[in-house]
Parts: C-alpha cells; structure tokens; sequence
C-alpha cells in the first residue's frame, strides 16, 4: 500500500503521527477525522520534500493543533447516541427520540421519529446498549445488502467471485474487503450516516475485489461509476464526526 506514517513533532514532548497516502488527485491537502487521524492525500508523483516542508510549516502545525482541540472538545460534548430515555440516536442522518420501558419483553421499535426500546432491564445501560445493537443490525444488513445487489450487475464483466457480507460494529473504518475470499465487512455504524455516503462505501469495498489497493486504477473505477464520490467522501467524514465514537 502507498502510505507512510510520518512522526510530525508539534513541540517539545508533542508529536502525531501523519498519514501520508498517495493518491490520484491534483492537490495535496491535509485533513483531521475526529478520531484525530491525521492524513495526508497527496499526488501520485508528488514529490515527499515539499510534503514534509508542509507539515513543518508553523502554520500547518498551528492549524493541526487547532482542530485537535476543537475535536477534542467536541467529543467531549459529541452529539453521539444517548440511549437514555429522552436522549437521540442517528439513523440513516435522521434523529430519533428514545424511550425505554421496563418489559417482559424486549423489543426495539421505530415509529415516526420515536424509537422505543421495550426491556427486562430497562435500567441496564449496557443491557440496552446490546438490545439497540441487534437491531440496528437487523435492520441494516438487508439495507446494506438491497444496496450491495444494485451495484453488482456493474462487476458482472470482471468475473469476480459473489460476495458475502459481514455486518459488524468496528472502531476506526467504515469497511472493508477481503479480495481473495470475496468477504466484504461493513460498520454496523455506517447505518446511521445517509444513504449516498452508504452507496459510496459499498461501491468502495466492492471495487477492491476488481483493484485491491488504493492505485489510480481503482479511483479511476470509482471515478467511473460514482463521478461525484470524492464529494461523497468528504460528506462522510463531516456525517462521522457525529456519529463514529
Ligand atoms: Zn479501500
């Protein structure tokens, strides 16, 4: 894979570690996900001096430092699932109102913008937590799959193997793919971001069973039958701030 991870020091016993990956685009540009990932697009020819020159511009270090901060401090207050009664969760980028109830049974429904959790231990955070996660994967595995089948008929022509999907929650990615064994794994999470970023991610791990690294070729692929995904990708990192913890 094309990617180097540079130790960029911020100051005297402060430094992070910079992704540096090569890509197919024009510009180099430096980007924050708000698990503090810190990565670094940069040209396929581009040449590595002028990149490090970058970082270690005051100015670069300043702007790091500051949204460092600023998602340090939005995590702190992050608008993530409050699986409280009154708290909301995120589903496909709509919000939902939560209410739990102590039960005989539990249940988990979605009515209008209300989702109401029906528990045995309504009182068990982790308990519900669990609860909310079963359904959340009930419900979006066929999604997921309804999504992944749409775009199949595209991959007919490479003659790749049928792929199978794996749903699961995951800390730092929204999916991924193993080529030799046609296995695509996909965030539980990505449920709760829209419907145009979800497309983007399945056509994304589906084109690695055609390219299975990041080359031109496979953003040429992307480019082909999503003219609009680079868009899509920067949208998905905004849609994560809120929802990936
Ligand atoms: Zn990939």
């Amino acid at each position: 894979m094309e990617e180097e991870i540079y130790n960029l020091q911020l100051s005297e016993n402060k430094s992070v570690p910079v992704h540096i990956e090569r890509k197919n685009i024009r510009n180099y540009y430096i980007k924050i996900s708000p698990d503090l990932n810190i990565v670094v697009p940069i040209p396929l020819k581009q040449d590595i001096e002028t990149i490090y020159r970058f970082l270690n511009s005051t100015k670069t270090k300043k702007w790091i430092e500051k949204n460092i901060n600023k998602f340090q401090k939005a995590k702190e207050e992050n608008i993530k699932d409050d699986l409280t009664n009154g708290g909301t969760v995120k589903i496909l980028d709509s919000q939902y109102i939560v209410y739990i109830y102590e039960s005989m049974n539990d249940k988990v429904v979605l009515d209008g913008f209300n989702l109401y959790i029906y528990s045995k231990n309504a009182k068990d955070k982790s308990y519900i937590q669990k609860q909310y996660n079963e359904f959340l994967k009930t419900e979006a595995k066929p999604y997921f799959q309804k999504v992944m089948d749409k775009f199949l008929p595209i991959f007919k022509k490479y003659n790749i193997p049928q792929p199978t999907l794996k749903v699961k929650p995951l800390k730092s990615k929204w999916g991924s793919c193993r080529p030799t064994t046609a296995e695509i794994t996909l965030n539980l999470h990505l449920y709760k971001v829209s419907d145009q970023c979800i497309n983007y991610v399945i056509l994304h791990e589906l084109t690695h069973l055609v390219h299975p690294g990041h080359k031109k070729r496979f953003y040429n692929f992307l480019q082909k039958y999503m003219p609009n995904y680079q868009e899509i990708e920067k949208k998905l990192d905004v849609e994560a701030g809120q929802v990936l913890y």
